[in-house]
């Protein structure tokens, strides 16, 4: 294979040089267990809490306010069951029907042990109506609300402000999957008062394998993994010294570089969709355009599968995915797109452009020459077009 352009960042990402070259000591001669009584390992603790105050400066909250996990599938799952378990039968779980499966999951098996847990839906743009949210928190006394800050398949960025404005006024506690958003646009649990938040380092150009929660101050849940005493009682476990470092210095490049990217990574999306649209008929954008991730491009090609889209393009060196990488291998639609009412024709042929800090232009327009042939010849093999009659599809 000549070429790869990658555009599926919302998956996973590169490590960047830096965030490695920040690791490499902890790989090598720094391999002390921080919770050691000798300096060997002490040495270690000064750097992991170096770590712990660069993570919560990029939140703009306290040191003691960060738990280091290992994914952000930890972190949803500690933030929801670790709630659930500290108020009991009593909470009612309120999320949405687009979320993560690290998040909907937990709250489903809530449901079937016998929680009051509810689903928001959103429209077609992928947005919830906070009216719904309000009626639901209604009368409740111990309420958990979680509520993704952006979506991971359609970058559609939820009003998170307004979210936690509610569950303040109705005594709720907030959790907040801030997986897509965390080195996209400013994080800062000040302006943003949430209770919890999840972030994880793969989907920011840190390793696969390190995420963290973020826990206000006075937040109550029980924890998650039992052991040790490690991150003051709250996740048992040795911490990750390398990947939490190196976490942190991905935040550290994220803060600097935030702004730039986000301009740079606007105008190649943006080049990719009017080049999509221009050259492709019977598309439609997946999404709130008004509110999107600056990365992010969820595209239906109508009459054909995204499946074969994207399997046509790997073998041009291009990487892109249908869904998340989390519900692929399984044929069936994307949850989110189902949710937002794409209809029949275009739900199959939805797929997921998703850019990163080191995507260029060249990759844009690699793309743009590689993938209208490949729609052409997908639509002349599909036995369905604009003139077949709907009621045929299955
Ligand atoms: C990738 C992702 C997760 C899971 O993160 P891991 O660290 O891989 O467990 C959770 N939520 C969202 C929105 C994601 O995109």
């Amino acid at each position: 294979m000549e070429r790869i352009v990658y555009f599926d960042n919302n998956a996973t990402t590169r490590v960047a040089p830096e965030v490695r070259d920040a690791m490499m000591p902890f790989l090598g001669e720094l391999y002390g267990n921080p919770s050691s009584m000798h300096a060997f390992g002490g040495q270690v603790a000064k750097h992991l809490a170096k770590a712990r105050e660069d993570v919560a400066a990029f939140l703009n909250c306290s040191p003691e306010e960060i738990v280091f996990t290992s994914c952000a599938t930890e972190s949803d799952n500690t933030a929801i069951r670790g709630t659930a378990e500290y108020f009991g039968h009593d909470t009612k779980i309120v999320t949405t029907a687009v979320e993560h499966p690290a998040v909907l999951q937990p709250c489903r098996r809530l449901k079937a042990l016998g929680h009051n847990v509810v689903e928001l839906p959103v429209d077609h743009v992928g947005q919830i109506d906070l009216d719904n949210l309000r009626d639901e928190l209604k009368g409740t006394k111990n309420a958990l609300v979680s509520v993704m800050w952006a979506n991971n398949e359609t970058g559609t960025v939820f009003p998170i402000e307004q979210v936690a404005e509610i569950c303040r006024e109705y005594g709720a506690v907030l959790h907040t999957d801030a997986v897509q958003v965390a080195g996209k646009i400013p994080v800062d649990v000040k302006k943003v008062p949430v209770d919890m938040l999840s972030m994880s380092g793969h989907k920011f150009h840190a390793p696969k394998g390190v995420g963290l929660l973020y826990v206000r101050k006075g937040a109550r849940l029980k924890p998650f993994m039992l052991g040790g005493h490690q991150e003051s009682g709250r996740r048992a476990g040795t911490e990750n010294v390398p990947y939490i470092v190196g976490l942190a210095k991905a935040c550290e490049l994220a803060a600097s570089a935030m702004r730039d990217e986000a301009e740079k990574l606007t105008v190649l999306r943006d080049r990719l969709e009017a080049g999509i649209l221009a050259k492709c008929p019977n598309v439609r954008i997946n999404g709130d355009k008004n509110h999107r991730l600056p990365n992010t491009l969820n595209v239906s090609f109508e009459y054909i599968e995204g499946e074969a889209i994207a399997y046509h393009l790997s073998d041009l060196g291009i990487c892109i995915s249908t869904g998340s990488a989390c519900a692929s291998g399984s044929l069936d639609p994307s949850h989110v797109i189902r949710a937002m009412g794409v209809p029949f024709i275009a739900v199959h042929g939805s797929v997921r452009f998703s850019l990163s800090r080191y995507n260029t232009e060249d990759d844009v327009d690699y793309v743009l020459e590689k993938l209208p042939p490949v729609i052409r010849n997908l639509r002349d093999l599909s036995p369905f077009g604009p003139d077949s009659d709907p009621t045929t599809f299955k």
